[in-house]
């Protein structure tokens, strides 16, 4: 029975039969015992299902693997040990050396980084295109050797609402699946499934989370991304692989389970950035209240940003709910119940008020963290985007002068008056 999203937050991914732990059982063990090699090389094969080493899979990693499944309603999901293994293991599972891939470049700070720098050096290119670019420019961002397209749900920190139907369409043109990074919405506000993404990754560590308690990722697939009507360009799903006694990932599990088994019998064995059990557990924590916990960092969020546009001494604000924003359009189409509890601001005065401003804060902390309960607030340029160059920065929609200001679930009267406290003295 499929349940709605506010009952899988509590059961989907695990069923406890008579007798059995009601919550996830932690089962912190590297290792699972089998009684003969033989059933144990079956394993090894993919010829049968089942646990022998946790990097690998682990039964509580699994269950809450499920659950985000359900959530965003895909064919199968992995969790990852943070939120850039799983952008890494989204597109190094179909991209390698000699391949390019479209990453719209309002994204977040680290999964810039690690597309222009890194993973170039592993030879793959990427062209970023503006969040608000034309058709034409997206399609003229396309080479053959492309292989995905990448953006994020809303982008961290700039708050740009990926307009799902251009991008999905360019990329679906092309032959190539869309990944969406959905952690700041949330699969409560939005289902990239539902408007054309063909991959979802997450950062766990944030609002799935919501309580700062660990760091992780996860990895959903939609399972409809048909890899054989593009075959050349997927050959690692649709030739065999020699590393794995010639097995074809997409005839073997199909359109459903090709894509996540494969990145979890090649890149996870060779990778080996796993979740850890504590840390799928602590997760599943989280998820049960993430239904409840939303709306109110929404409903919070759309009131301060409400507050710091009547104030005198903000330049300006940027919230995708908020009326008048750029991104207001966007957001009601594809976050109709709300966006995020994220707000960007920019304090008259620029850098140096920025800076007085938030040494004022009392409630809400300094933190190189975003989206959990907590009010937080972060200067970005100097913090999490300071590798960029300031054209790269304005590029990624990232002004010297913006505050990140998240927005956590408390008394929406104390964050108010915190914040009216540290704008007096500016
Ligand atoms: C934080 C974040 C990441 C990176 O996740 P980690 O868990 O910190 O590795 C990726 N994408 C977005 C949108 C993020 O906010």
């Amino acid at each position: 029975m499929s349940h709605n999203p506010g009952t899988q937050c509590l059961h989907a991914g695990y069923r406890p039969a008579n007798g059995e732990p009601r919550n996830i059982p932690i089962i912190q063990s590297t290792t699972f015992r089998y009684e003969t090699s033989e059933a144990m090389g079956k394993l090894f094969d993919l010829e049968a299902s089942g646990y022998f080493y946790t990097r690998l899979q682990n039964p509580t990693s699994d269950s809450v693997a499920a659950k985000i499944c359900a959530l965003e309603g895909g064919s199968a999901a992995m969790l990852t040990s943070s939120g850039q293994a799983a952008n890494f293991f989204a597109v190094f599972n179909i991209a390698s050396c000699g391949d390019h891939v479209v990453a719209c470049s309002a994204i977040y700070g680290g999964t810039y980084n690690l597309f222009a720098v890194t993973m170039k050096r592993m030879g793959i290119d990427f062209t970023f295109v503006e969040p608000d670019c034309t058709p034409e420019e997206l399609e003229a961002a396309f080479r053959p050797n492309t292989k995905a397209v990448f953006g994020e749900t809303i982008s961290n920190p700039s708050l740009a609402v990926l307009d799902f139907e251009k991008f999905s369409k360019a990329a679906h043109a092309h032959g190539v699946p869309l990944i969406v990074d959905n952690t700041f919405a949330t699969p409560i506000n939005c289902r990239p499934f539902e408007h054309g993404a063909d991959i979802v990754t997450h950062s766990t560590t944030k609002y799935m989370d919501g309580h700062a308690n660990q760091v992780g990722g996860a990895i959903v697939d939609s399972g409809k991304f048909d890899w054989f009507a593009h075959a050349d360009k997927f050959p690692g799903l649709t030739t065999p692989d020699g590393s794995y006694h010639g097995i074809t990932y997409a005839e073997k599990f199909g359109l459903e389970g090709a894509y996540i088994t494969k990145a979890t019998a090649q890149l996870m064995r060779d990778f080996g950035a796993c979740s850890a059990p504590m840390n799928a557990y602590l997760l599943n924590v989280g998820l049960e209240t993430l239904h409840l916990r939303m709306p109110r960092h929404c409903e919070n969020a759309l009131a301060v940003a409400q507050f710091l546009q009547n104030h005198e001494k903000v330049a300006w604000v940027r919230y995708p709910s908020l009326p008048g924003d750029p991104y207001y359009e966007l957001a009601q189409k594809y976050l109709p119940n709300g966006s995020c509890g994220v707000v960007s601001f920019g304090v008259k005065g620029g850098r140096k008020a920025a800076e007085t401003f938030m040494a004022g804060l009392e409630l809400a902390s300094i933190a190189t963290h975003v989206a959990d309960a907590k009010t937080c607030v972060l200067h970005p340029a100097s913090a999490t985007h300071r590798q960029m160059n300031d054209q790269e920065l304005m590029a990624a929609g990232v002004s010297p002068d913006l505050v990140r200001f998240s927005v956590g679930i408390e008394d929406i009267h104390d964050i108010q008056a915190d914040l009216e406290k540290a704008l007096e003295r500016v």
